[in-house]
């Protein structure tokens, strides 16, 4: 059903009038975890100055180790909802569990699954049984086909919203956290009619190669780019190398803005 061949035309997913796979160029900025209001309130705030509305902020944090912070749950969801009723946002958070879908689509405009659950296949189903975008992310080693394979799963069920996102795979280089599959994006999108982004953040795991990489992904044909953005890096309750603070974060989209094949 994701199969290009079975739909030539693209599929573009309308996130509250933000329209993805249509040509334009999207971005998801946010925080990597959701850790108070004020956090979450103050990056929505310089993100949508700058003219952006889609906002991201984990709740449900898949932590590599169980001492690491796990997220805070139903109260993120509940921030980030106020969050983006007050500020006029779209926001993007990830589940871990086929039990959370259904307050997942009370609280979110997207749904995400992480790399670590491109094979649940039990939350994939569930996903696909909802009326609610899906940003689905590559798994950490799954190859292009598996990674088809899992949004094959959601659409299966019957939701066809579903943005695959490239966040990087693991090989043998250590330079970077993951290794950035770029040549993904326009395989995906020859291969399936579903719209690509990009997480430059936790493919690179590495703030310097974050407008480089975001640059990369809009050359090749991303429909969107995501990447990490909190107020304060340094004390951040998660991935507190590779996100930008405010600053960054301002540089980064004028940077962007100033690159010729870059329309935002
Ligand atoms: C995330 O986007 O918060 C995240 C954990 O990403 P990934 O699943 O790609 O590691
Ligand atoms: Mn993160």
């Amino acid at each position: 059903l994701v199969s290009r061949k079975k739909k030539p035309e693209n599929t573009i997913i309308d996130v509250k009038g933000v329209k993805i796979g249509d040509g334009s160029q999207q971005f998801v900025f946010g925080p990597c975890s959701v850790e108070s209001y004020e956090q979450v309130a103050t990056v929505a705030a310089a993100v949508k100055a700058k003219g952006f509305k889609l906002l991201r902020g984990g709740a449900y944090k898949p932590r590599t180790s169980p001492y690491d912070f796990q997220g805070l749950g139903l109260e993120g969801l509940k921030i980030l909802k106020r969050v983006a009723d007050e500020y006029d946002m779209a926001v993007i958070s990830e589940i871990v569990t086929p039990n959370d879908i259904e307050t997942a689509v009370d609280y979110l405009d997207v749904i995400q699954i992480g790399a670590r659950n491109m094979q649940n296949f039990e939350l994939l189903k569930a996903a696909g049984a909802v009326n609610k975008p899906i940003l689905l992310k590559r798994g950490l080693s799954a190859t292009i086909e598996e990674f088809i394979n899992a949004a094959e799963y959601i659409m299966s069920q019957g939701n066809g919203q579903i943005i695959l996102c490239e966040r990087g795979i693991r090989t043998y280089e250590k330079a970077t956290r993951n290794t950035l599959d770029i040549s993904a994006v326009p395989i995906l999108k020859q291969e399936t009619h579903l719209p690509v982004m990009v997480d430059v953040t936790h493919s690179t795991g590495r703030r310097d190669l974050l407008l480089p990489t975001a640059k990369a992904a809009i050359a090749i044909g991303a429909d969107g780019v995501m990447a990490e953005v909190h107020p304060d890096p340094a004390v951040a309750l998660s991935d507190n190398a590779q996100q930008m603070d405010l600053k960054q974060f301002d540089e980064f989209v004028s940077s962007l803005r100033s690159s010729a094949f870059v329309q935002i």
